[in-house]
Parts: structure tokens; sequence; C-alpha cells
């Protein structure tokens, strides 16, 4: 559905995206996941045309994205990062003044604009005017308009920032609707929102691909052995000599309390394996283990991993948004 070649972005002398190579395969929640300043927003907006590359190729269903445009796109929906709303309408004029810029047909325009608003769920705020709305129904208003035209691509970009936990659910439910008929493209800087609803995420970092694999495939390849945390009835030493005596297992850490004592355990091999031998050395010992549990390299290390050391001079930028985005606009002239 989308090919990405080797996409370049340069602000003056800034790189934002450098040697992008992807695809997007049709009917998949696609999850672009990076800290604040990767680059999510530069990519979305080239590929849905409304920014020029400095280099590379994108193509929509088969369609340049910089030579056939109008073509290429007709495929895709857009939620930028600061939608264009009109405050003074009400949903139902914004998506009809929509429809028409995108070119809708008269005869067509009441059945897309009724569908955009019911998947959507707009129809109770449908007669009240956008700035009286909720940051939720807002960005519900955001996504309806992206329906319009019917295309098979929805790109969302930080769909969620800015909505409190239940709107939050409450787009992410509508979100994976959305991906049942088309295939969507989200950006997101949370790790859990795109574990909870993207088939693939793609990990970007200084304008970088770092990663792009399905959320499980992901923690599996970058766990390194597994981790167990043990609760016994026993001395420090008595665990910590139990445990150490197994092969390819080392102590991380140990806490004794009372009568027991914790260790966090660390070992090359499978968790079964080493939950077995625990178990018998343990008992050998006569001594109870009381509380075994694994735990993995979670997605959470991984994205902190691949995107260590970010750019620093977003944290600063975010403090203060005005100041930053007038930078922005400044270079961008
Ligand atoms: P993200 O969406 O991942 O937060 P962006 O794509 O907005 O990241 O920004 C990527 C980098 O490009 C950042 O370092 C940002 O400061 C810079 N940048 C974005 N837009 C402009 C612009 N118009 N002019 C100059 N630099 C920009
Ligand atoms: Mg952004």
């Amino acid at each position: 559905m989308i090919e990405v070649s080797h996409l370049t972005k340069r602000y003056g002398v800034h790189t934002a995206v450098e040697d992008l190579t992807f695809s997007i395969e049709k009917g998949k929640i696609y999850g672009f996941l990076g800290p604040n300043g990767a680059g999510k927003s530069t990519t979305m907006n080239i590929l849905t045309g409304c920014l020029a590359a400095t280099e590379g190729e994108v193509r929509i269903a088969g369609h340049d994205i910089f030579e056939e445009a109008q073509e290429a796109k007709k495929h895709i929906g857009y939620l930028p990062e600061q939608p264009p709303l009109y405050s003074d309408m009400t949903p139902e004029e914004y998506l009809c003044f929509v429809a028409g810029a995108k070119g809708v047909s008269a005869n067509e325009m009441k059945e897309q604009i009724t569908r955009a608003m019911t998947v959507t769920g707009l129809e109770p705020v449908m007669g009240r005017l956008i700035r009286n709305l909720s940051k939720g129904y807002r960005q519900r208003v955001g996504i309806a308009q992206a329906l319009l035209g019917n295309p098979d691509i929805i790109i969302l970009d930080e769909p969620t920032v800015g909505l409190d936990p239940l709107q939050i659910i409450e787009i992410r439910d509508l979100i994976r609707a959305l991906g049942k008929d088309h295939t969507v493209l989200l950006s997101s800087h949370i790790l859990s929102e795109v574990r909870a609803v993207c088939d693939v995420i793609l990990i970007i970092s200084r304008g970088k691909l770092v990663a792009c694999d399905t959320p499980d495939t992901l923690e599996t390849r970058f766990a390194a052995g597994v981790s167990v945390s043990l609760t016994a009835k026993c001395t420090e030493e008595e665990a910590r000599a139990a445990a150490e005596a197994l092969p390819g297992v080392s102590v991380v850490k140990s806490h004794a309390e009372d009568d027991r004592c914790r260790l966090d355990l660390s070992a090359a091999g499978d968790a079964d394996t080493l939950c077995e031998q625990l178990f018998f050395a343990f008992s050998r010992m006569q001594k109870p283990i009381l509380r075994l549990e694994v735990t993995h390299a979670s997605l959470e290390d991984v994205f902190l991993e691949l995107t260590a050391g970010g750019d620093p001079t977003e944290t600063a930028a975010q403090a203060t948004p005005e100041k930053s985005d007038e930078k922005k606009e400044e270079q961008a002239r």
C-alpha cells in the first residue's frame, strides 16, 4: 500500500529524517513509535503529500506522491498533529466543507458524511459548534474528516495526545474499528498505546528506523535470556548458594527480611528450565519457595534501548512550546 524508499528530509543543516525505507501492507494497523523530535510528523507530512522530501521516494498504492500527487492522495485520509478544525462550524458543516474540498460528488456527500459521523460516534454532538466540544469529540471530528472520500489508508498523527484516560480508551477502540476496513498508520510517543492497538511497530529514533516488527517479535528478539524473581523461606546465604550452584544462573540482587529471602536472578536459558532447577534445588535443601515469578525483557526496555540518547533539544523544546514553534516557523520560511 505504501512504499517508502531512502526517504530523507533536511531542514537547513538539520536532518529530521534520514534514509527511511519501509513498506506498509494492506489491512494492518501500523504504529510509528518514537520520542518527541524523532521525525514522526515530518515523515507523515511527506507520506501525505503535505511536505516535500529532500531525497527518496514514496509510492501510495503504486502512485508517486510527488509526481502523481492527486491519484496518490485519493488513497489517504490524514489527521495531522494539529487538525485544522473551524471552531465556528458544527461537525456537520465542517464535514460538508471538507467533503467539498476533497471533491466528493454531491450525491455521495450526504451518505459519506453520515457514515463518517456514525463510525466516529459524532451523532450526539452534530448540531453543536466545534468550539464547544470536548477535546475527545474534536479529535473524532478530525478522524471523521480523514474518512471522507473513502480512502483505504488512514494516517493519524498522535491521535490521543492531550486526551483524558477515558477519551484515550474510546479513541483507541475507534482506531481498532477503523483497522477492520482500512490500513492504518498512527504515530505515538507512548509505547503502551502502540502496543495496545498496532499489529506492527516501526520504531524511529533521531530520524532513523531502528526496528520494524510485531510487538511480540520485538520483545522476544531483544529479550536477553530470562529473569526470575524468587522468594524462599531461608537465609540469604542459603538462597544465594543454591541459586549460584545452578549452571548459567547469576544473582542480580538479594534481600533478606525476617525469615525469608528474595532473589532476582538472570539466566541464559528458558524460563521453564530455570524454574524447574530452582524448585528442585530448594526442595533438596527443604527450604520452601514462597513465590516464583518470571519477568521477560519488556517492550519498554527494548524501546528505551533503541531510542537511547534521543534529541536533547526536544526536551527543552517541550518545556517552551511557543518558542520552539516560532523557531520552527522561522526555519521553514
Ligand atoms: P516528532 O513528530 O517525532 O516529534 P518531528 O517530525 O516534528 O518529530 O521533528 C523532527 C525534527 O525536525 C525535530 O528535531 C524538529 O525540531 C525538527 N523540525 C520539525 N519541523 C521543522 C521545521 N519546520 N523547521 C526546522 N526543524 C524542524
Ligand atoms: Mg510529531
